[in-house]
């Protein structure tokens, strides 16, 4: 029995396991490690995850769904053939192929799974992430948030060394900047600042306007399909800017070829605005920790989108510091999660590190105020280290009171009805007069997120409650309904993956080329498929090593 440790990202995903030999990155038989987060249908109506179904976003947009993970938690749905799916029904099918990869892998049955999630998340998000777990019949009791993750991926790489970290993670979808203090193998999260909004989908974005533009198209009279293909090599070019100077994009659409040639300081003048808008997080950690940038013992950049020279030469103008490049900022996240396992598994090698976490937003419960309105009365503060535990007392609001009826709420507004309402709870008490004590509400919030409300009264009687989202919270019945539906869902088992992925990018590359070299794909899948039909191993083996690099030369 094993447990991983999984970032489930909203544009990739990766799992990890704690070994004796350090952390795995646990490889697919391909030798991928990421996993798009996508989710999608075969033509058979098979459900296929990652690569595969993120192949056919382009081809078959209508049966293909992606970035998910933005709305975890809502009751969004999302169409996919057929049938409509919420975000956490999607990523239970996501982590439900992860764990079964995972399984494959390491060979043994996956007994849990520790999952991170942005620092931002509330407790809707969480709830409904572990319950993603859950509908796919994994156990997940506890999550990590991500940038405690990269932390510990950096600070166990580092010795645990002493000082006080910024991590900055930048991915697809989310700019996440956290301040860590690590002392004495004591990790602490200090202050985060995020934008949600914010991520490499927003170059993409630039340079897909930016090629439009150029081209003088007018991207409304663009099909679905052509303007996909716009976008994929828009994030192409980004991505070959990481390490080229220079970068071509070339675009077929009707018949004619549209072509861009780019340069990483005409991508700063395309996308100021996002370039602009990493500066505000990481000027409100440093305002919120009271910390300037010469306290940093490192600055740790993690998420795809950090790989830009020009983000980390960015973030080295804004902060004078120059940002450390010495871990993978594709896999750190998920390594942190691997190594919070070893440490939850009280693995002895990682036996004297404590993590402490911070609750990320405020909790507390409606009461009424020397006005007479209601408004939020604060229990537990944002930013109070984890496990937290906090009272109040409340007075009669009228004379004869024998029930005091509190609504307990998650946010920052004072006005209750504009926070999330988690659940309500009373408490009878014997007749009191107005203003004298009737109860007192004590909330511990611990590690594992789970929120605990102690109601007192006067006669020290108290009842307890643990309160979970009723919004998100499902019951047995319904939990049981959705995994019925989702255990009906046919995965393509038995399939060869190797296979179907490339005849997905065959499809998709005919798509974007024209001329002698569609025809040529078009032949060489033609045959492809013959031999996969009716070959031998060696001749299937062969005919695949062909088309891999007949593929390949096509690709940037
Ligand atoms: P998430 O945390 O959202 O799941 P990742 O951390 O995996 O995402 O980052 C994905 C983003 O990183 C995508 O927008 C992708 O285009 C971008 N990315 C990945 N590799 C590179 C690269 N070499 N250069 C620039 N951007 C990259
Ligand atoms: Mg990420």
């Amino acid at each position: 029995m094993a447990i991983i440790g999984i970032d489930l990202g909203t544009t990739n995903s990766l799992a990890t396991q704690y070994t004796s030999e350090g952390v795995k990155i646990l490889r697919n038989s391909s030798g991928n490690a990421l996993i798009p987060s996508v989710v999608g249908l075969d033509d058979d109506g098979n459900i296929i995850v990652g690569e595969v179904a993120k192949e056919r976003l382009i081809t078959h947009p209508d049966l293909t769904v992606a970035e998910f993970k933005r709305t975890m938690g809502t009751d969004l749905l999302y169409e996919l053939g057929k049938e409509k799916y919420t975000s956490q029904q999607l990523s239970s099918i996501l982590l439900k192929n992860i764990v079964a990869d995972a399984k494959e892998i390491i060979g043994e049955e996956i007994e849990e799974v520790i999952i991170s999630v942005p620092a931002y998340f509330n407790e809707r998000m969480r709830t409904a992430t572990k319950q993603a777990a859950e509908l796919a019949g994994i156990k997940c009791e506890r999550l990590i948030n991500e940038p405690s993750a990269a932390a510990l991926a950096y600070l166990h790489k580092h010795d645990w060394k002493d000082g006080t970290y910024m991590v900055v993670d930048f991915g697809g979808g989310t700019l996440d900047v956290s301040i860590i203090d690590s002392f004495d193998s004591i990790m602490e999260i200090i202050a985060v600042a995020g934008n949600n909004q914010l991520g490499g989908k927003d170059f993409n974005e630039a340079i897909y306007n930016h090629f439009c533009q150029t081209s003088g198209m007018n991207d409304e009279n663009l099909t679905a399909e052509q303007q996909a293909i716009i976008y994929r090599m828009s994030e192409a070019t980004k991505i070959a800017l990481s390490t080229n100077a220079i970068a071509n994009m070339t675009v077929v659409i009707n018949e004619e070829k549209y072509s861009l040639t780019m340069d990483n300081n005409e991508l700063i003048k395309i996308a100021h605005n996002v370039f602009e808008k990493i500066v505000d997080p990481i000027r409100k950690v440093l305002k919120d920790s009271r910390l300037s940038p010469s306290d940093l013992e490192a600055i740790v950049l993690v998420g795809g989108s950090c790989k830009m020279p020009t983000v980390a030469a960015f973030i080295e103008e804004v902060t004078g510091v120059k940002p450390s490049t010495d871990i993978d900022p594709d896999t750190a996240i998920a390594v942190g999660a691997g190594i919070f396992t070893g440490i939850k598994a009280k693995n002895q090698d990682l036996k004297d590190i404590v993590m402490t976490d911070i609750c990320p937003f405020s909790l507390g419960v409606g009461a009424t105020d020397n006005n007479k309105e209601i408004t939020m009365s604060f229990i537990i503060e944002r930013n109070s280290m984890l496990p937290s535990s906090a009272s109040r007392d409340y007075y009669a609001v009228k004379d004869r009171q024998t029930e005091v009826n509190f609504k307990i709420y998650q946010g920052e507004s004072i006005i209750p009805e504009n926070n999330i309402f988690l659940g309500a709870m009373k408490i009878s008490c014997p007749p009191t007069q107005e203003k004298e004590y009737v109860a007192t509400v004590r909330m511990t919030y611990d590690i594992n997120g789970i929120l605990i409300v102690d109601l007192t009264n006067r006669e020290k009687k108290t009842i307890s409650k643990v309160i979970l989202d009723q919004h998100v919270h499902l019951s047995e019945k319904e939990i049981e309904q959705i995994k019925g539906r989702l255990d009906k869902l046919r995965f393509n088992e038995g399939k060869d993956e190797e296979e179907q992925l490339l005849i997905s990018k065959a499809e998709r590359i005919i798509e974007e080329t024209m001329g002698f070299d569609r025809e040529r794909v078009i032949d060489a899948l033609e045959r492809f498929k013959f031999i996969m039909k009716n070959g031998n191993t060696i001749e299937k083996r062969k005919a695949k090593d062909f088309i891999t690099k007949l593929l390949e030369s096509y690709e940037d």
